[in-house]
């Protein structure tokens, strides 16, 4: 059977790096970067692109959905890189995009205005593709409906998810600290992590757990990837109420009860914060992506697994892209058993978790 999205969560230890493949009748596939890892994970991204064969390491888009370090530490060296210059669109939300001057024409890419300059704080940099697809705007899922459609060429059909303008305006208020503390790799102090047993799911489950308030987080750009019949949720660290509006505002304009998924790279590394049961609800899934190894931030959380894993329709796969003291608890297999899941991790700890959907149309 032909794939037609392939999604591979590259190892990037707390952090989100993906690459999206997206195949076409001939040639090499659109191809899609999201995020670079945290600083120290570009060797490995690095490694990792140098293995497309020579004539095709075109990238069609690449995708800095935030400005939190675990996400743009390794995109600047990214940036320095032979890589970054064939790149057909970068898709991030910087300080021309920001709605400071509340006057929305003004919010767009000025001409030789570089992303390199403003991701890396200098004051001049290579001028490269920067939100063409959104006419040099910003990425935002618009005023109407929770999300909107981007054209994209020769590619998938893709829809914004996230962030809504609010979370832009929000954001503004955080952007020189929250960038500041990414280019330094500024990440929390490390605490032990405590396991719990998982006991009973549904007891799990239902625990009251707060929503996530922080303002990088909130302006996440999320998207859904949709080719040759597969369907794709690519949470970042999108809040889970924006997700969650973006989803049923795809799934009421199509007429369908909820919107129905393949895959779910489930928001902000499986944190209870992000990770609800209405989001759940809203886009079922039959395979659930969780990318993190845990440190740090000691995701993913219990609740939000087993969120997925009384909510999901029968039989959901977990994919992890570490195997870890906290993730390996979830492949117990009389747990899975009991509640009709599976787990699947890294065939090598280098490659990450890879997922090939099939094409149906
Ligand atoms: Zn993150």
């Amino acid at each position: 059977m032909d794939t037609a999205i392939r999604i591979e969560v590259l190892p990037a230890r707390m952090g989100d790096c993906l690459l999206v493949e997206c195949a076409r009748g001939s040639g090499p596939p659109w191809r899609m970067l999201v995020d670079g890892g945290p600083p120290g994970s570009w060797p490995r991204l690095e490694k990792r692109l140098s293995r497309l064969e020579p004539d095709e390491r075109h990238l069609d888009v690449a995708v800095v959905t935030h400005i939190d370090s675990d996400h743009i530490g390794g995109m600047l060296p990214f940036l320095r890189s032979e890589y970054a210059e064939d790149v057909g669109d970068y898709w991030f939300n910087g300080p021309p995009h920001l709605p400071s001057k509340g006057r929305v024409e003004q919010r767009s890419v000025a001409e030789g205005q570089s992303l390199v300059a403003a991701l890396l704080g200098e004051s001049v940099g290579p001028v490269l593709p920067w939100n063409r697809a959104f006419g040099g705007g910003p990425i935002d899922t618009g005023d109407e409906f929770g999300f909107i459609e981007v054209p994209v060429q020769d590619g998938p059909r893709i829809t914004v998810l996230s962030p809504t303008y609010e979370r832009l305006t929000i954001l503004e208020r955080a952007w020189f600290e929250t960038i500041d503390q990414a280019r330094r790799g500024w990440l929390s102090e490390v605490r032990p992590d405590i396991l719990e047993p998982l006991g009973d799911l549904a007891v799990v489950a239902a625990r009251q757990t707060a929503d996530d308030t922080t303002a990088p987080n909130g302006s996440s750009i999320a998207l859904l990837i949709e080719h040759r019949g597969a369907r794709a949720v690519l949470g970042a660290d999108a809040f889970g109420t924006v997700l969650e509006d973006g989803l049923k505002g795809v799934a009421a304009h199509r007429g369908l009860p909820t919107l129905d998924v393949d895959a779910f790279k489930l928001p902000h590394h499986g944190s209870r914060r992000n990770v609800t049961r209405a989001l759940l609800e809203a886009a079922p899934a039959r395979h659930y992506l969780v990318s993190t190894n845990g440190d740090t931030y000691h995701h993913p959380d219990d609740e939000a697994l087993a969120r997925v894993v009384v909510t999901a329709p029968d039989g959901p796969t977990l994919w992890f892209n570490y195997h870890t003291q906290r993730t390996a608890r979830w492949a117990d297999p009389e747990l899975c058993e009991r509640y009709g899941y599976h787990a699947s991790f890294p065939a090598e700890p280098e490659t990450g978790a890879v997922l090939e959907l099939p094409a149906t149309a």
